[in-house]
C-alpha cells in the first residue's frame, strides 16, 4: 500500500513509542489515527472520522491544539501513556513536508505541568528491582515536578508495604517477571499504574552509568550508597533515570542528587492496615475526602500539604523526635498571633519546590520567576516571627530560612508585577532595569509619536484633511487618501495599494521610520527575553539553598496546621512514653467526630497495657460502635507519633513500632482472592511479625468461615497474642464465647458497648463499659436497615424458639411446645447453627431396655432406622 509522505512520517513516529497513544500535530490540531483514534474517541468523546476515504480509510480523531492539557489529563487519569509529536520547524519555512518529532511521552508518573498535577499531592514515579526470593528488593522513587529523588531497599516480602507508603502513581517493573501488584488496565483513583520495561534497564551497569552521568560524579558513595551493599537500590534508581530519559527527551537538571532512604526509623504500617485505617484514601472509592489526612490537612501551602501527607505515611518512632514536633505544635497552638501571622504568610507563598524545578529545566514562565520573587519578599517576615522561640524545632527552622537579599532586590527591580506568562512578547522587565532596553523602548514609542507628527505635517502640506497614516501587516505603514483628493497627491508619493474609494501610498521617509520602529520593538522583546533568561539562571544558581528554605517553610506549614487543628477541634497534647501503654480519657475518633454534628460524638476512655490488661475484647451488637472505638485508638496512636495533638481530654501513648489493623472484609474479592483467605493471610502476618511494642486492632476475625471454625480461630489467635506476642490488642468481636477468655487469661479484659432497649427499640449509646455484652441485637438492627416487618417478626419467633429449645433443658417433645418465651441470654450466634434434636433420641433416653424382649428390641430398631 502506498502511504502518503505524511502518513509515513506518522508511522515512523508511532514506531518509536508503540505503547503510547500518539498525538500527531497537524496545523492547529492534534490528530490520532488507527486504534489510537478509536481509543481516544471513546475516552475523550471525540468524533471518529476517517482519512484517505476510499479503499483504505484510516480511522482518525482529533482536537484543537489549545485543548491539549485538558485532554492529556483525561488520558493520563485512565493510566494511558501519551506521546506528543510536534511540528519542529516553521511550516512557512519548510521545504516539502514539515518536520515532526515526538518531543515527550507523558505518563502518570512523569507529569510536570501544573495543570495536570494536584498541587497538594506528591506525584511519584517508582521503580522496583525485585531481588530473588529472600534477597533485598531495590525501590527508587522520584517526583519530577520537584526534583526529589530517593532510593532504598527492603526485604522482598515487604515490597507491597514499602510501595503503599510511597504511594506512587506509576511503578516500573521488569518485563517478564510476574508482578504481584498488577491491577486492571484502568487504575482509577488512587491506584498505581504498572509500566513494564526491559530487564536491562534494571541492570547495575546501565544504572551506574546513567546515574553517574546525570549527577556528573564518579561514584555514588558521595550520596551515601555503598557500591556493594546498595546494589538493588542503585538498580532501581537507574531504571527510573533511564525511563525519564526515554520519556522526557530533555536534560533533567532538577535532579541533582539521589537521597538514600534509611528504613527502620518510622512506624511500620503494612499495606492492608493503611487501607483499613483510611489514612489517605477511603476504602470504598479511593478518595481523599473522609480520610485522616483530609481532616488533618489544614495547611496553607501545597508544599506543607505534601509534607503532611508524608508525615501521615511515615510517623515517627523515637520519643525525642516526636517531642520535638509536639513542642513546636504546642508553641504555635499557644500563641494564636504567631500562628495566624505565619499561616497568612504561608498562604501567600507560592509552591517554591515546584517553581524551582521548573526554573532548573528552563521551562518556567516570567510569572513563575515572579512567584519566586514574591516568596523571597515574604521570607524576612516569617524568619523574624520565628526568632527566639522556645521550641528548638522552630529555632532550627528559623536558621534554615535564608533571605537571599541580593537575588530578591534584583528580581524585584527587574520583573514587572504581575509578570506575564509569555516569554517572547515583552512586557517582562520594568523600566529602569536596563539602559539599553529603555533606549529601545523609547525609540519604539518615540517612533509612534513621530508617525502622528508626520500625519499632521502631511495633512498640512497636501491640504487633504482626511489624510490618514495607517498600518497593516503586509505593507507596513502607509498614507491613505480618498479618491476625492486624487488631484492633490504630491509627486514623492509612491502608490502601493488600491482599496475601496481610496489609494494607499508610501514615502521613503515613512519607510525609514517604519524600519526603525519595528526593529526597535523586536530588539526590545529579544533583549527582554535575554534579561529574563539571566534572571532565571540567577535563581537556578541558588537552587540548593532555596530548596532547603522551601523545605523549612513546608515543615512550618505542617506544624502550624497541626496547631490550628488542635485549637479548632479541641485536641490535647499526648504524653509520649516508651513503655507499651495506652491511657486515653474521653477519646474521640478524629474523622467520625469531625464529620458528625457538633457534640454528638460520644467520647470513650481506653486503658490498655501495663497492669490494665493488654488485650481488650470488645463485644456488643452490630452498629454499636465497636469498630469506631478500636480504630480511634489506632488513629490516635498514629496521630501522636506524627507529632500531632490528639482528640481526647488527656492521653498517654506508648510509642508503637508497628500498627496492625485487620478490619472487616473490604475489596479483596475485586483482587481475586477469597475474603477468608485474605483475612487469614493478614492475621498470619500479624501473628508472625507483631512485637511486644506493637499495637494490633482486630475487627471480627473468622467471619468468613463457619461459626465453629470462626470462634475457634478467634480464640486461638487471642491466646497466641496473649501468651506469645504480648502486644497491646483491641479485638472487636460478636463472638460472645470469647469473653470467657478473661476467666483464664490474666491479660484479657472484657469491654462492651452499652445499649438501651426502649419500647421494643434499641438505642445505641456508643458508650464503652467494662464487662461482656449479654445480648445480641441482630434482629433489631435488621429492622433499622429496612428488613420487612413480616421477616423480622418471623425471625423473632424463630429466635425465641431456638433459644428456648436449647436452653431450658426440657425434653425435645415438650420443648417444641414452649414457644414465645425469651428469658435467657448468651451464645446466640452458635444457637442459630445448631439443629434441633431428633425425637428418636428422646425416645431412646426414656426407653427401659430391661423391659424389652429381643424381638421388640429388633422391631424398635427397625422402626427408628426407618424414621432416621
Ligand atoms: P460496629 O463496629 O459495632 O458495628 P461501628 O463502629 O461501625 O459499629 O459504628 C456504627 C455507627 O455508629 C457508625 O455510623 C458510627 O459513626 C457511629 N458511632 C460509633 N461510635 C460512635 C460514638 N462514640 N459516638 C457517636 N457515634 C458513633
Amino acid at each position: 500500500m502506498n502511504l502518503s509522505p505524511m502518513m509515513q512520517q506518522y508511522q515512523q513516529a508511532k514506531a518509536s513509542c508503540p505503547d503510547a497513544l500518539l498525538l500527531f500535530r497537524m496545523g492547529d490540531f492534534y490528530e490520532l489515527f488507527h486504534e489510537d483514534a478509536r481509543t481516544a474517541a471513546t475516552i475523550l468523546n471525540l468524533t471518529l472520522t476517517s482519512r484517505d476515504k476510499g479503499e483504505n480509510p484510516v480511522p482518525m480523531a482529533g482536537f484543537p491544539y489549545h485543548q491539549l492539557e485538558s485532554y492529556l489529563a483525561k488520558l493520563i487519569a485512565r493510566g494511558l501513556r501519551v506521546a506528543v509529536c510536534e511540528q519542529v520547524e516553521d511550516p512557512a519555512a519548510a521545504k516539502g513536508i514539515v518536520q515532526r518529532e515526538v518531543v515527550r511521552i507523558v505518563t502518570p508518573g512523569t507529569l510536570t505541568d501544573d495543570a495536570l498535577l494536584d498541587p497538594r499531592a506528591n506525584n511519584y514515579l517508582a521503580a522496583v528491582a525485585p531481588g530473588k526470593n529472600d534477597q533485598l528488593a531495590g525501590v527508587a522513587w522520584v517526583e519530577l515536578s520537584t526534583g526529589r529523588f530517593w532510593a532504598g531497599q527492603c526485604p522482598a516480602a515487604k515490597l507491597a508495604d514499602e510501595l503503599a507508603r510511597i504511594d506512587p502513581v506509576e511503578c516500573l517493573w521488569p518485563e517478564g517477571l510476574p508482578c504481584p501488584f498488577a491491577t486492571s488496565a484502568d487504575p482509577g483513583p488512587g491506584k498505581m499504574a504498572i509500566t513494564t520495561r526491559p530487564g536491562w534497564i534494571f541492570s547495575l551497569a546501565s544504572a551506574k552509568e546513567a546515574l553517574l552521568q546525570q549527577f556528573g560524579i564518579h561514584t555514588l558513595e558521595g550520596f551515601g550508597f555503598g557500591e556493594e551493599t546498595d546494589q538493588p537500590a542503585i538498580c532501581a534508581a537507574g531504571a527510573v533515570m533511564l525511563y525519564l530519559r526515554e520519556t522526557q527527551k530533555a536534560t533533567l537538571p532538577q535532579l541533582d542528587r539521589l537521597i538514600r532512604h534509611q528504613p527502620g526509623q518510622t512506624l511500620e504500617i503494612d499495606e492492608a492496615t493503611r487501607r483499613s485505617l483510611e489514612l489517605t484514601r477511603t476504602l470504598r472509592d479511593g478518595r481523599r475526602e473522609g480520610t485522616l489526612l483530609a481532616i488533618l490537612d489544614r495547611t496553607q501551602n501545597p508544599m506543607g500539604a505534601r509534607l503532611l501527607a508524608e508525615w501521615v505515611a511515615a510517623p515517627l518512632t523515637e520519643v525525642a523526635a516526636i517531642e520535638q514536633r509536639l513542642n513546636a505544635v504546642a508553641e504555635l497552638r499557644g500563641d494564636p498571633r504567631l500562628r495566624d501571622a505565619v499561616r497568612a504568610d504561608l498562604q501567600e507563598l507560592k509552591d517554591l519546590e515546584r517553581l524551582l524545578a521548573r526554573v532548573a529545566t528552563g521551562r518556567c514562565t516570567p510569572r513563575d520567576v515572579g512567584g519566586i520573587a514574591k516568596a523571597l519578599s515574604l521570607l524576612p517576615g516569617v524568619k523574624a516571627r520565628l526568632s527566639e522561640r522556645a521550641a528548638p524545632l522552630l529555632n532550627e527552622l528559623e536558621s534554615a530560612i535564608q533571605l537571599f537579599p541580593e537575588l530578591r532586590s534584583r528580581l524585584e527591580s527587574a520583573l514587572v508585577d504581575p509578570a506575564p506568562l509569555a516569554l517572547k512578547e515583552g512586557g517582562i522587565i520594568q523600566p529602569g532595569f536596563s539602559v539599553k532596553l529603555d533606549q529601545l523602548r523609547d525609540l519604539a514609542s518615540g517612533g509612534k509619536q513621530w508617525i502622528a507628527n508626520f500625519q499632521a505635517a502631511e495633512t498640512a502640506r497636501t491640504g487633504i484633511p482626511s489624510l490618514k497614516v495607517g498600518f497593516n501587516k503586509v505593507f507596513g505603514y502607509f498614507i491613505e487618501i480618498t479618491n476625492t483628493h486624487a488631484q492633490k497627491i504630491p509627486a514623492n508619493y509612491i502608490r502601493k495599494q488600491t482599496v475601496k474609494n481610496a489609494e494607499r501610498y508610501i514615502t521613503p521617509e515613512l519607510k525609514e521610520y517604519e524600519e526603525r520602529v519595528l526593529t526597535a520593538e523586536d530588539q526590545a522583546q529579544q533583549l527582554e527575553y535575554e534579561l529574563f533568561c539571566q534572571l532565571r539562571d540567577d535563581v537556578a544558581g541558588q537552587a540548593g539553598l532555596l530548596r532547603s528554605t522551601a523545605g523549612a517553610l513546608a515543615q512550618l506549614d505542617a506544624l502550624a496546621a497541626l496547631a490550628d487543628l488542635a485549637c479548632a477541634r479541641n485536641y490535647c497534647r499526648p504524653r509520649i512514653v516508651a513503655e507499651p501503654v495506652l491511657e486515653i480519657s474521653a477519646g474521640r475518633h478524629p474523622v467520625v467526630d469531625a464529620l458528625a454534628a457538633a457534640g454528638t460524638y460520644v467520647p470513650n476512655d481506653v486503658s490498655c497495657g501495663g497492669n490494665e490488661g493488654r488485650i481488650l475484647l470488645i463485644t456488643g451488637p452490630n452498629m454499636a460502635g465497636k469498630s469506631t472505638y478500636i480504630r480511634q485508638v489506632a488513629l490516635m496512636t498514629l496521630l501522636a507519633q506524627i507529632g500531632s495533638f490528639v482528640p481526647a481530654k488527656s492521653a498517654t501513648i506508648g510509642v508503637a513500632d508497628r500498627i496492625f489493623a485487620r478490619v472487616g472484609a473490604s475489596d479483596e474479592l475485586a483482587r481475586g482472592q477469597s475474603t477468608f483467605m485474605v483475612e487469614m493471610t493478614e492475621t498470619a502476618r500479624i501473628l508472625n511479625t507483631a512485637t511486644p511494642r506493637s499495637l494490633v486492632i482486630l475487627d471480627e476475625i473468622g467471619r468468613g468461615t463457619s461459626t465453629y471454625d470462626g470462634v475457634s480461630l478467634a480464640w486461638a489467635v487471642t491466646e497466641y497474642l496473649h501468651d506469645r506476642v504480648g502486644c497491646r490488642t483491641l479485638f472487636a468481636t460478636h463472638y460472645h464465647e470469647l469473653t470467657d477468655l478473661a476467666k483464664t487469661l490474666s491479660g484479657v479484659k472484657n469491654l462492651n458497648v452499652a445499649v438501651r432497649e426502649w419500647r421494643e427499640q434499641v438505642v445505641f449509646l456508643h458508650q464503652i463499659v467494662p464487662g461482656a455484652a449479654d445480648k445480641s441485637y441482630g434482629i433489631h438492627v435488621a429492622r433499622l436497615a429496612g428488613i420487612p416487618p413480616e421477616v423480622n417478626n418471623r425471625a423473632k419467633e424463630i429466635l425465641e424458639q431456638l433459644e428456648s429449645q436449647h436452653l431450658d433443658g426440657k425434653p425435645a417433645s415438650q420443648r417444641r411446645v414452649i414457644q414465645g418465651k425469651n428469658k435467657r441470654s448468651g451464645e446466640w450466634q452458635m444457637l442459630l447453627f445448631e439443629a434441633p434434636e431428633h425425637p428418636v433420641l428422646e425416645e431412646l433416653r426414656k426407653l427401659s431396655v430391661n423391659d424389652l424382649t429381643p424381638l421388640q428390641a429388633l422391631k424398635l430398631l427397625e422402626e427408628w432406622k426407618g424414621r432416621v
